[in-house]
Order: C-alpha cells, then sequence, then structure tokens
C-alpha cells in the first residue's frame, strides 16, 4: 500500500470503518498543495479492500491534475465506500459517512460518483458541510456534459477543420447521466449518432430521442466514425482496444480511460487527437466547487465553457512538439501542483472564493 501512494504521490490514505451501520470507507487525498482536496464518493460493491484502495487512489490523483487544469483552488481526493452486499440502512451508513469527513476537518470534500445520488448527500450533509451535490446545490452531470460538448466540437473544428458538428458521426459509449446529456446536445448540434449502452433501456430511450443507430458494446471500437466518445467506464483505450479503433478524435467524460500513461502515446503514433480526460470532463467538478464557494450560474458555465480553449491551447502545443496530449497534460498539471508547493502551498481548510 505505501508503495502504491508513494508512486502516485499520494499525501495521505484514511479509513473508517462502523459496525453499526456497515460503513467501510477510504478516503484518498492526494495533494492539499492548491487548496482542500476534492472529489466524488463510490458507492459500488468490491471483490476486496485492496480494489477498493487501489480505486480510491487511481481516482484521487486524476482529481488533483483536474482542478489544477481547471484553475480551481483544490487538491484532488476520492472516497470510496464499499457497498454491503444487503440489509443496511443506507442513509444511516451516509450519515456515518458523513461524520467520517467531517473527523478530516476540511481537508476533503466529498460530492457524487458512481453509485452515490443526490439523496446520498443531504444524508452526508446531516453530519458535515464538506458536501456538495446535495438537493440545494445539485447535480453536476449536466455540467461535465457541456464541457464534453465543448470539447467534441473543438476536437473537430481542431483535427477535422469543420465548424460545426453537423453531419460528424460520433460513437458513444455509455447513456448515463452524462453520456445520455451528452448524446442529446450532439443530436441537437445535428451530429449523427451511433451508440451502445449495457442497459437496454437506455439504448432503446437514445434510439427513439435521438434516432441514434445502436451497436452492440463491443462493437463500438471498430466503427467507422470521426469521433468515439467514451462515457461509460474507465480503463477502456488499451492494447486490446487500441488497434481497433477507425476514429480522428476520442473526447468523453470517462474517468481514467487509458489503462496505462503509454496507450496515450500510442494514440498519438496512430495519429488520433485524444482529449485527456480530466480535461474534458472537469465541467462536473467546476461545478461542485464553484457552488461550494457560491459562485453563481453565470460564473459557473462561463468556466465551463473555457474547457474549449483549454484543449485547443493544448491541441495547438501537442502538434507544435509532436506529442500526445496525455503526456502534456500530465506535465502541465504537475507543474502547477509544483509551483504552487514551491510558492509555499494552501493546505487551508477554507474553501476560497470562486475566481
Ligand atoms: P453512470 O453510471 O450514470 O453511467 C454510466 C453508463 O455507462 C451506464 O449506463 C452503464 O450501463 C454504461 N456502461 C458501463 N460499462 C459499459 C460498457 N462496457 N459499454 C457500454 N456502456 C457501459 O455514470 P455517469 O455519471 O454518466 O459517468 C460516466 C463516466 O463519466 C464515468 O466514468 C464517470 O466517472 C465519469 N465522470 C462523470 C462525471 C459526472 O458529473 N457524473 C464527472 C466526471 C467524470
Amino acid at each position: 500500500m505505501f508503495a502504491q501512494m508513494e508512486s502516485t504521490g499520494l499525501q495521505d490514505l484514511h479509513f473508517a470503518a462502523d459496525p453499526a451501520t456497515g460503513l467501510r470507507a477510504i478516503i484518498a487525498i492526494h495533494s492539499t498543495t492548491l487548496g482542500p482536496a476534492i472529489g466524488g464518493c463510490r458507492f459500488i460493491p468490491y471483490d476486496s479492500d485492496t480494489d477498493a484502495i487501489t480505486d480510491a487512489i487511481r481516482l484521487a490523483r486524476g482529481m488533483s491534475y483536474k482542478a489544477a487544469l481547471a484553475g480551481l483552488p483544490h487538491g484532488g481526493g476520492k472516497a470510496v465506500i464499499m457497498q454491503p452486499p444487503q440489509g443496511y440502512n443506507r442513509r444511516a451508513l451516509m450519515a456515518a459517512f458523513g461524520g467520517f469527513i467531517d473527523n478530516l476537518g476540511g481537508r476533503y470534500i466529498t460530492a457524487m460518483d458512481s453509485g452515490t445520488q443526490v439523496q446520498d448527500m443531504d444524508a452526508i450533509a446531516t453530519r458535515t458541510h464538506w458536501v456538495s451535490c446535495t438537493s440545494r446545490t445539485g447535480n453536476p452531470s449536466p455540467s461535465t456534459a457541456q464541457g464534453v460538448f465543448e470539447g467534441i466540437g473543438c476536437a473537430v473544428r481542431h483535427r477535422l477543420g469543420r465548424q460545426s458538428l453537423c453531419g460528424v458521426r460520433v460513437a458513444l459509449q455509455g447513456l448515463g447521466h452524462v453520456g445520455f446529456e451528452v448524446a442529446r446536445l450532439l443530436h441537437g448540434a445535428g451530429a449523427r449518432l451511433s451508440v451502445c449502452d449495457l442497459d437496454d433501456q437506455r439504448c432503446t430511450r437514445a434510439v427513439q430521442a435521438f434516432g441514434a443507430r445502436r451497436v452492440e458494446v463491443n462493437e463500438i471500437y471498430r466503427l467507422d466514425a470521426d469521433v468515439f466518445s467514451p462515457c461509460g467506464l474507465g480503463a477502456i483505450l488499451n492494447d486490446d482496444s487500441i488497434p481497433q479503433l477507425r476514429c480522428s478524435i476520442i473526447a468523453g467524460s470517462a474517468n481514467n480511460q487509458l489503462a496505462e500513461a503509454r496507450h496515450g502515446d500510442m494514440l498519438h503514433r496512430r495519429g488520433i487527437l485524444y482529449a485527456p480526460d480530466y480535461l474534458i470532463n472537469a465541467g462536473g467538478l467546476i461545478f461542485v466547487a464553484l457552488n461550494h464557494a457560491r459562485a453563481s450560474a453565470q460564473q459557473i458555465s462561463t468556466k465551463v465553457h473555457s474547457i474549449g480553449a483549454e484543449l485547443q491551447a493544448l491541441f495547438k502545443q501537442a502538434d507544435a512538439l509532436d506529442t500526445a496530449t496525455s503526456l502534456l497534460a500530465d506535465q502541465r498539471a504537475e507543474a502547477i501542483i509544483a509551483a504552487a508547493g514551491q510558492a509555499g502551498g494552501n493546505c487551508s481548510t477554507s474553501i476560497a472564493t470562486a475566481q
């Protein structure tokens, strides 16, 4: 575990168990150099403690990079609650998790992630105010989807030289909270959609609402599409999937899309323009962080729209240097965090006001 922490640069790792409610939770804090760590809370079954720890550590680093590149006064963290098999009171368990967060005194702010919903955040808020995405503050997914939509438009302009998404062929994997909204925005812009999801009903809804073509889950990679938009799971860009790809652009919401860092270079060498996941999907984090800092809806929307310009600058730099976008994004995020560390950092427990 310590080797894993050291190799990812993780600052600290916290555990809580509460037999009365069945709570078994992990909070991984990657960095508080730029400010309090922020990141969602997963509530899913894990095969082992090790799997849960690995998930929390991997995701926490991505949150640090995401916050740094989005210019937010936050470090990265992630929480994982191991979902008990059955026989638990969800509200009581979430409230106990709120107590765990509160003990960290504001070093970590939680939010929604896979398996958690607004009602869970409300239960957590009964024990701590270091929580976002409550029924008062709302759901980040539409902001994530808006940022992904901006990013797809930007990548299409850059790589295909097309100013409009009309007629652009998009293969979209995953029609959940974010993917379905991305599909809605793309359809509104005239894109031609091919979609897949493990859930039949979600596919049927997309076919009916957007005239999308439904394809099988393992067919999506080899479609003749302009854009592949992964909005389901992580690690889908790997040794198996990359050789199948026939798209020019990859731009989607899923976290940790590259199975390993070297896969970013593999995409570059195949001539595929990759929008780094933690840059293009930062809309949700922007929503959570600025909402928590009580920014206005207009400020949040302006910041989410700026994702396109950030990506544009990265794409140009990657072309000029003939380098993988993922490598440049990692370097840029690490440089921002390192510079803040040299300047004395900001490990305060209070939330900075949104800029
Ligand atoms: P979700 O759970 O609502 O939806 C995910 C969808 O993907 C589900 O419909 C699921 O059936 C489908 N799916 C899973 N594996 C699949 C596969 N192999 N092939 C096809 N479909 C598959 O999740 P979400 O909130 O929409 O998030 C989607 C992704 O975006 C996740 O990786 C998440 O971590 C990331 N993300 C989400 C947000 C947000 O605001 N919700 C923010 C940043 C990143």
